[in-house]
């Protein structure tokens, strides 16, 4: 351990001696967590939140910079590497549900799974006055969308991120959901956005970034019509849209 508070529960000691001779058994992921089932019914799970990885490294080398665990594994170190320090793991037994996992307990439906449907988003948004854009970014709603996706995903179907979720309109709501599974597939097979911290496990930047429609391209001329792209803050967050494309 080289950071004790990345270790959210249980406690780091007790945390350290719970792991020791467990196996990794399967390795799963859903949104930014990254879920490790170990034996004795145990599970490891990271938050990876927006710079964390995991990384195999030899043994016995040095543990690379930004490391904030280390396990030892039979011949190889499995590093959580995390530069801001956000990212957390927890090792959780079988029946518990501690509260500061809430969050990954409550993630509602990822985009790219089939259960993200027309009646899925539906029943989501239908009564809701926020605005599309916020909804996109609630991970009650969309698991694991972030900002990037949220607009590109917006721009393609034609939507404005202010619009009222509940107006959203039963022709748009397919279209918004095509939209979305295409820019999380496009992103996967362009790994991933590198604009900030972002780099594939294997130290390179991803590809997305070069195929953005909006993000990032504020006052840039649109790709479709030519209109500036219009940046605006949406609860706290960055949001660019087409004003001419984007209704
Ligand atoms: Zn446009």
């Amino acid at each position: 351990m080289l950071r004790e508070d990345v270790i959210a529960y249980p406690s780091p000691k007790a945390f350290c001696k719970s792991i020791i001779n467990e196996k990794i058994l399967d390795v799963t992921r859903k949104a930014k967590y990254l879920i490790l089932e170990l034996t004795n019914e145990k599970r490891l799970i990271f938050h990876l939140r927006l710079s964390g990885t995991m990384v195999l490294a030899p043994l016995p080398a040095e543990p690379e910079k930004f490391s904030r665990l280390v396990l030892k594994l039979d011949d190889v170190q499995l590093l959580f590497k995390e530069p801001r320090v956000l990212g957390r793991a927890y090792l959780i037994k079988a029946g518990e549900m501690p509260s500061n996992l809430k969050g990954f307990y409550n993630l509602g439906c990822e985009p790219i799974s089939e259960d993200f449907d027309a009646a899925y988003l539906r029943q989501k948004i239908k009564h809701r006055k926020a605005r599309i854009k916020s909804l996109l970014l609630d991970q009650h709603i969309c698991a694991g969308m972030g900002n990037i996706y949220s607009d590109e995903a917006l721009f393609r179907a034609g939507i404005r991120p202010l619009r009222k979720a509940y107006r959203i309109t039963n022709k748009e709501i397919p279209r918004l959901i095509k939209a979305l599974k295409e820019v999380i597939h496009e992103g996967i097979a362009n790994f991933g956005t590198s604009v900030s911290d972002y780099r594939r496990t294997d130290g390179q930047d991803g590809n997305f970034q070069n195929f953005l429609c909006v993000y990032g391209r504020e006052d840039a001329p649109c790709r479709k019509c030519g209109t500036k792209i219009v940046l605006k803050k949406i609860g706290n967050r960055s949001t660019r849209y087409c004003p001419k494309c984007q209704k």
